[in-house]
């Protein structure tokens, strides 16, 4: 197995909604806002060649949207999905598998594109992976997160025939009455060594992957952990659905990490790609930073 990181273009987003309850001067000082008060974040992807598998973690924001859309986002930087997938000699028609980490627009956004004023998706000859709990929640959002949810960015999917559910724990059938294992303890196997976890605060049923590489195991933390400046436990989002959710479950997670020296892919951190954690007095804290080719 090979592992890549895939950049696709920085943009941005406000501070304030990024870091929840922690004050500006707090974050402020690692995370430097504009004068607008946004600060800038990667959209980092992870592919993965497995076999005569070639799978993709996530798409970034694609470029199908209006001028207005993007002139909130502030899109910056040299790199595309296409240059860095170049970059290491494959194209996007190579892709055969698109993990959906979930499908909120700077997720799943370059999963599909307009061609010619037709919707289709982005990668012809991909399966796209989600699962039912959450693609239920995105095409009938709630109302704080509905502008999280694009239909452009969704449907087209579905249309194409090209969606498939990975079965999470949602729609396992509890045996007995017994009540389902703790939601971060659940793996389901993808491939040999792909894994994808599951976590409930950010959005119903976000997937994580955990991959084995090179004798350690990979994390891939979506928005469970954006960047290294979110690691001590109330540094959560404003975007989160359910916050405390999504503490208990970085409570967790962070703590098997530090544990068994997990090595953590950051799609949003505007400049580590990797980190590792270790427990400190004061709970777990960063340990390492590093890039992916670097293992
Ligand atoms: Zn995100």
């Amino acid at each position: 197995m090979k592992l890549y990181t895939i950049d696709t273009e920085l943009f941005k987003l406000d501070g304030g909604a990024m870091f929840g309850v922690v004050p500006k001067t707090i974050w402020n000082k690692l995370n430097p806002a504009d004068e607008n008060n946004m600060c800038t974040w990667a959209m980092r992807l992870l592919l993965i060649e497995d076999g005569k598998r070639l799978i993709l973690v996530d798409t970034g924001i694609g470029n199908k949207q209006d001028a207005k859309f993007f002139s909130h986002y502030y899109l910056h930087g040299n790199a595309t999905l296409d240059n860095s997938l170049a970059k290491h000699g494959f194209h996007r028609d190579d892709i055969t598998d698109i993990i959906l980490t979930h499908l909120h627009f700077d997720h799943v956004g370059g999963a599909v594109l307009n061609n010619n004023g037709k919707l289709e998706p982005a990668f012809k000859n991909a399966v796209y992976w989600s699962n039912t709990l959450h693609w239920n929640s995105a095409v009938q959002p709630n109302p704080r997160e509905k502008a999280s949810f694009l239909k452009e960015n969704i449907l087209p999917l579905q249309e194409s025939g090209q969606l498939q559910f990975i079965e999470g724990p949602y729609t396992t059938t509890v045996q007995n009455g017994a009540a389902l294992p703790p939601l971060h303890t659940i793996h389901t196997p993808f491939t040999a060594d792909i894994a994808i976890r599951y976590v409930n605060g950010h959005t119903d049923s976000m997937m994580l992957p955990q991959i084995q590489y090179k004798g350690h195991t990979l994390l891939y933390m979506a928005d469970l952990l954006p960047s290294t400046g979110h690691i001590p436990l109330p540094y959560v989002m404003a975007y989160d659905m359910r916050p405390l959710d999504t503490l208990s479950e970085k409570a967790a997670f962070l703590q098997e990490a530090a544990d068994n020296n997990y090595i953590l892919f950051l799609e949003h951190d505007p400049v580590n790609e990797c980190c590792t954690l270790q427990t400190t007095e004061k709970g777990v804290r960063l340990k390492d930073t590093f890039t992916l080719s670097s293992l």
